[in-house]
């Protein structure tokens, strides 16, 4: 029999390209013959979960692994309300935020809509589109971030969802409350407006807004964050969407019943707790960007000032051999040629000591 099952498959799916992740440090070490890779390529937090969570952890691990988990989520969304003052209605947990960017996209759209967001902005937003078979609506950008002005000016009447990535990645620019204030009050009431807030903690701007408290004056804004990052909990893919209770609704009638996993949900209740780990984190990550890019300073390497946990240095050259050479050292960055930025190399914030080792390492690569 002739297979052809591309030509089976649903609109945009047989000409999509899979998202690339940050190589794992295993591979790495397996394909290079090295040990002690150091992986600064996905954003991940180098000092790990809590030791709170992890204690957590093994004494679940015994327990409850034959049920089902709680698919309300109940005890973590009541933690997570009670912590940034919604209710507990208005959110949805999901596998890692990503999953629920993409339920608010399928929620939303179909092939006879739009779905707009930046150029340079996270690559998962394309992916969606792509999935879904909507129109995708890509805006320039503005100094390696979103263009609000002219993403306004983009919308259509068939657009049902506008994703924003605050800071962005993996540009790590930013948006000021006024700007995206002003936005907000523009967009037609018809247009889900999804801020993704990956890198919330990690924002110290005395601008940067508390988009929450404007949920009840933007009743089609959805605000999305993760435990991936700050929390340091990526391996265990939980994420969640605060919204209007009726699209929050909407959402969870879309979602798998049994989206997230029981050790995810314990984990993210008990990090919840442990706003020491949450601080630490964040100052370190403060500390270590400082570290990175007052080094490129000192050497006069252009880089894309960032308020995440990483930043973008520009190579000024096609960056895949810069990466490899990396690779080589048992240092994986991540290259960001498939967001039209050849020339530069996204890297992620490491401890102190990783830090010097990539600094070290471009140094010889880039004489
Ligand atoms: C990392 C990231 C996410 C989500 O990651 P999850 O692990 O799925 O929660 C979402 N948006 C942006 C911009 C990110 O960088």
């Amino acid at each position: 029999m002739d297979c052809n099952f591309s030509a089976l498959a649903c609109g945009g799916i047989s000409d999509l390209q899979a998202y690339q992740p940050g190589k794992p440090i295993e591979e790495v070490e397996r394909e290079y013959g090295i040990s002690h890779a150091a992986k600064l390529a996905s954003n991940e937090n180098p000092l790990g979960p809590s030791p709170l969570v992890l204690e957590t952890l093994r004494g679940h691990i015994d327990k409850n692994l034959a049920l089902y988990p709680d698919g309300g989520a109940y005890r973590l969304k009541q933690a997570l309300a009670a912590k940034l003052g919604v209710a507990p209605q208005q959110i949805t947990v999901s596998n890692g935020s990503n999953e629920v960017l993409e339920l608010v996209a399928r929620v939303f759209t179909d092939a006879s809509h739009s779905l707009m967001y930046s150029q340079y902005a996270f690559l998962v937003y394309p992916l969606v589109a792509k999935v879904i078979g909507a129109r995708a609506i890509e805006v320039p950008a503005k100094d390696w971030g979103h263009d609000l002005e002219a993403m306004q000016a983009a919308v259509t009447a068939d657009t049902r969802v506008i994703f924003i990535a605050n800071p962005n990645n993996p540009t790590g620019t930013w948006l000021r409350e006024s700007e995206l204030r002003n936005f907000l009050d523009k967009v037609p009431g018809h247009v889900i407006v999804v801020l993704d807030e990956a890198y919330f903690e990690y924002v110290d701007e005395a601008d940067y807004p508390d988009t929450l408290k404007w949920l009840p004056e933007y009743p089609n804004l959805v605000v999305t964050r993760t435990f991936s990052k700050a929390y340091g909990l990526a391996g265990l893919r939980i994420g969640y969407a605060v919204s209007h209770a009726q699209i929050a609704d909407l959402l969870n009638r879309a979602r798998e019943p049994f989206n997230v996993n029981s050790l995810a949900l314990i984990a993210a209740e008990t990090a919840l707790q442990d706003e020491t780990h949450l601080q630490f984190s964040v100052k370190a990550n403060r500390v270590g960007l400082q570290q990175l890019t007052g080094a490129c300073v000192e050497r006069g390497w252009e880089f894309i000032p960032s308020v995440g946990n990483f930043f973008c240095l520009n190579t000024q050259r096609n960056a895949a051999q810069i990466y490899d050479s990396l690779l080589r050292r048992g240092l994986i960055v991540r290259p960001v040629a498939n967001y039209q930025m050849p020339q530069h190399l996204r890297i992620s914030v490491g401890l102190e000591e990783q830090n010097v080792s990539l600094i070290n390492a471009l140094e010889e690569i880039l004489r």
